[in-house]
């Protein structure tokens, strides 16, 4: 039976120091995503590898799922422990979990044999040819095949044997924590909940910002930023969200610019809001579902717009992503059905008929200046007045 689970790691140029960085977050993210799971765990980190053993009844499907979503794991082994390691009872144990791996289809497998015990009476090499003997003799499916071997048979002694067959491929990437923080602006979409998925899978800590305007977005729309939000926190760990209410500034644009700038110079607004929010968070960077040509807000001209009033990066992961390609990913990571759900979010209902595609960022400043009287003490409120959600496990 499986009591535990190997989990094997592979980037390049994590050497050194690194190393140590990359361990410890990966054990600490293995720890966090199997507090939600049933059970109780034991996460270690042992000779370049990081074991979960399992200390109660436990669902491995359940088990097996959560470490698909931890970034920085390649592989997932699923391990029988033998503690009585008589090399009989190693082999019985060996075979009756490649039965129940396997069943009865034919397969070549070869023998990995690793001896950890300098004490135990065999020799790695001794202990491949047995246990190969032992497999041929006891399963009729069994064929071996020492260059390209379907099944590769695990079996390694150390205090207690080890035994594996499986190998399940993991989501790869970096642990999150081994990069800086980085602020996603979240909206009710497609694309921010994957931009944030991606930049969390090379180790971004994420936390996320949202502008509403009530009353001309729901609550509705809210709720589905935050269970947005959640969702990606099924890969991204906690996330802390801030939600600001946008709709005076909103309002104060429309008045005082002409209607065709009115996204570009929200846009302008979040982008600055977003920054000083992330700046108060000690985040590094800003991360948003922008494509280029999506959109009119999403030319090269409006891209630099935005960036004009940013001195942080802005990072856009699916800057030169088509959308069914976006759409692929939301529908990997499930937040696909949630996004689509048709509830308005604050752009889109102070779209002009036809915006500006091209801004100057002279014209840009120039409108801006209409709004010199209030908005800085407007930008202030909002910020101060957000409102925080914890979204944790
Ligand atoms: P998405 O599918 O992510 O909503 P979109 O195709 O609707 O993107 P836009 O509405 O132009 O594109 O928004 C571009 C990006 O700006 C979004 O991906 C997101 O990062 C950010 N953004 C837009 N609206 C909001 C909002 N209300 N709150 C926070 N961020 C937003
Ligand atoms: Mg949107």
């Amino acid at each position: 039976m499986v009591q535990a689970f190997l989990i094997k790691y592979a980037e390049i140029g994590i050497k050194g120091k690194n190393r140590y960085v990359f361990e410890d977050a990966l054990v600490r993210r293995v720890k966090e995503r199997l507090a939600r799971c049933e059970g109780e765990f034991l996460v270690q980190k042992e000779q370049g590898r990081v074991y979960v053993e399992a200390k109660s009844e436990f669902d491995p499907e359940e088990v097996i799922t959560g470490l698909t979503h931890v970034f920085g794991i390649a592989h997932i082994c699923p391990v029988v422990l033998v503690e009585d390691k008589s090399f009989d009872h190693v082999c019985q144990e060996l075979v009756a979990h490649m039965k129940e791996e396997l069943g009865d289809r034919p397969f070549t497998f070869k023998v990995f044999a690793k001896r950890s015990d300098k004490e135990y009476p065999m020799q790695s090499p001794e202990i491949c040819s047995e246990a190969g003997h032992y497999i041929l003799e006891h399963m009729e499916n069994a064929r071996v095949d020492v260059h390209q071997p379907e099944i590769k048979v695990y079996v390694e002694i150390r205090a207690r044997a080890y035994v594996y067959v499986t190998s399940i491929k993991g989501p790869g990437g970096m642990p999150v924590g081994t990069a800086d923080r980085s602020m996603l602006l979240l909206s009710g979409g497609i694309d921010s909940p994957v931009a944030g998925y991606m930049m969390a899978k090379r180790g971004v800590r994420i936390e996320a910002v949202y502008f509403h305007a009530p009353p001309y977005t729901s609550e509705r729309a809210k709720q589905k930023v935050v269970d947005l939000a959640r969702l990606i926190s099924e890969y991204t760990g906690p996330v802390k969200l801030h939600i600001v209410n946008f709709t005076d500034i909103q309002l104060y644009i429309y008045d005082q610019c002409p209607h065709d700038e009115l996204t570009i110079l929200m846009r302008r607004y979040m982008m600055r809001i977003a920054q000083a929010i992330a700046e108060e968070r000690h985040c590094l960077s800003l991360i948003t579902g922008e494509s280029v040509g999506q959109v009119a807000s999403q030319t090269m001209q409006s891209l630099a717009a935005t960036d004009a009033v940013c001195h942080m990066p802005v990072f856009r992961p699916v800057i030169a992503f088509d959308k069914n390609d976006i759409i692929e990913i939301a529908e990997k990571i499930n937040t696909f059905e949630t996004s689509i759900q048709p509830f308005e979010d604050c752009c889109t209902i102070f779209v002009a008929k036809h915006p500006v595609t091209k801004p100057s960022i002279e014209k840009m400043e120039a409108s801006e200046k209409k709004l010199a009287e209030k908005i800085d003490g407007m930008v202030s409120k909002a910020i101060t007045e957000r409102e925080v959600v914890e979204i944790s496990l």
